[in-house]
């Protein structure tokens, strides 16, 4: 129901798990987070952003990026595998996604016959299979894999993607969700809305439906689902927030 995501030189966990906070008021039944740190880790918890707060107190969170997500279940009951992010089944990939995937049943059908297994009962874990098979079996960048895999999915979703094999990039896009892109220097703030970012910087750019946006090196590039390339329009935001612990 909120994701936050970060890639820059700053604590992404830190980052993230306050944006989440900011995005508790959207209602959520667990929260989740994939760090960079000697590899793809994923911490998910059911219940509230300081529960998986409490369980990261022990673990190396040490990723300068990062995807974070509260879940409001929608296939699947609200539990600790059902929280996201999600793997791929290689491992090499991760999502969180907002929305819905209305054809999943069929996808899923299509990847278990072709021998995908799943932990979770998630629309969502179906995504990041689509995209890895579609990956796999072309030899485009991952940005075309999901732009491939985002004209075949019916339904609604902000996603953002983290891949082992690009440990510094980001792949984000939307279609219903809301996704707001912060643009601060050399880094960028990904969230449901503008408030886990301006704190940070009062830059943005409010991705389009059907746009993938591609962020790597420090650099930001978005396209359309037809592979048509817009130039991002970055707006001012002025917004007073409450102070947050
Ligand atoms: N449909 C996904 C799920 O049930 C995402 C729900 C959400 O937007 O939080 O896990």
């Amino acid at each position: 129901c909120g994701i936050v995501a970060y890639v820059g030189h700053q604590n992404a966990s830190e980052i993230i798990i306050k944006g989440l906070k900011r995005l508790e008021y959207r209602g959520y039944d667990s929260a989740g987070i994939a760090l960079m740190n000697d590899g793809l880790k994923v911490y998910k918890k059911q219940g509230k952003v300081s529960e998986l707060e409490a369980h990261l107190k022990d673990k190396n969170t040490k990723s300068t990026i990062g995807i974070g997500h509260t879940r409001w279940a929608t296939h699947g009951a609200p539990s600790d595998l059902n929280a996201h992010p999600h793997f791929s089944e290689s491992g090499d990939l991760a999502i969180i996604h907002n929305g819905i995937i209305e054809n999943y049943s069929s996808l899923k059908t299509d990847l278990e016959n072709k021998g995908y297994t799943f932990k979770s009962e998630t629309d969502s874990e179906v995504f990041i299979n689509f995209i890895e098979d579609i990956y796999k079996n072309n030899d485009g960048t991952l940005e075309e894999a999901v732009r491939l895999a985002l004209t075949k999915v019916i339904g609604a979703y902000a996603i953002v993607i983290m891949s082992t094999n690009h440990p510094n990039q980001l792949i984000a896009a939307r279609k219903g969700s809301p996704l707001v892109i912060g643009v601060g220097k050399d880094e960028f703030f990904l969230a449901s809305d503008a408030t886990p970012i301006v704190e940070y910087t009062n830059e943005v750019i409010y991705v389009n439906d059907y746009e993938i946006a591609l962020i790597k090196d420090g650099e930001i590039s978005i396209r359309d689902t037809k592979d048509v390339k817009t130039t991002p329009y970055i707006q001012k935001v002025d917004m007073e927030l409450e102070a947050i612990e």
